[in-house]
């Protein structure tokens, strides 16, 4: 059993038993890490607004070993969004994205630069006027950050240079007419999306540039994002159908 320091975000918090909470944490050194908080009805009611989903956290806990229940033996509130949590869509949306980092096994190829993405993605959904927007890129972020990395250049069957009419879920990529043609795993796609994605998949796991997309291609790229993360993260995510029926 060793005593752990981290910063962290506070995932998913529920009741573990009347005076006990079970809270998932993902840190940027451990990654995901689930603790019981026990005692919470003693701790002071500042300090427990600390333990509940989108906060940013100091904590120190005793781990026997990452995939173990740990023991949260403090937590300081570092800061804790409130627009995300008096406004149901941004909620919603960003609890897709934290759900991500809850279901995800797969361990992430630089964790502290996804723990920094995802925090830096909490904020400005804070002030932002185009929420979903901001979802669609760090969702592209985050499946990078998991080592997919969406093919653009060519078409991910056949390799042919193009035209491209959409994209193949299980290649990651772009994929040519004659290779689309009723595969399950194909998702039709006007030029103007693949370009607008290939451009937000550019921008790199910490870039925020600004981009305008139409109410359409951000339906059309968030349910590809949605689609290649469950598929290459072997991940259901409940969130994203409640987003769905907005
Ligand atoms: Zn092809």
């Amino acid at each position: 059993m060793s005593l752990i320091k981290t910063e962290a975000l506070v995932v998913k918090a529920s009741e573990y038993s009347e005076s006990t909470r079970l809270v998932t944490l993902f840190s940027p050194d451990h990654g995901r890490v689930r603790v019981l908080a026990k005692g919470i009805k003693r701790i002071k009611s500042r300090d427990r607004g600390s333990l509940e989903p989108f906060s940013r956290v100091q904590v120190s806990l005793y781990l026997k070993d990452p995939t173990s229940l740990g023991t949260l033996r403090e937590s300081a509130l570092l800061s804790a969004p409130s627009a995300l949590r008096s406004d149901y869509d941004r909620w919603l949306l960003a609890s897709l994205v934290l759900e991500v980092l809850d279901r995800a096994t797969l361990p992430a190829e630089d964790l502290s630069g996804l723990f920094e993405r995802v925090c830096a993605y909490l904020e400005e959904m804070e002030t932002t006027d185009r929420p979903d927007e901001v979802t669609v890129a760090v969702l592209a972020a985050m499946l990078e950050g998991f080592g997919f990395r969406p093919e653009f250049a060519r078409c991910g069957l056949c390799g042919s240079a193009g035209p491209f009419v959409g994209f193949r879920i299980d290649k990651c990529s772009v994929t040519c007419k004659r290779c689309a043609r009723g595969h399950e795993h194909f998702r039709p796609l006007p030029p103007g999306t693949i370009k607008v994605f290939e451009h937000l998949a550019a921008m790199g796991a910490r870039g925020r540039g600004t981009l305008r997309l139409s109410r359409k291609q951000l339906d059309q790229l968030f349910s590809l994002l949605v689609a290649l993360l469950q598929y290459h993260l072997e991940i259901t995510l409940t969130s994203a159908r409640m987003l769905a029926a907005r």
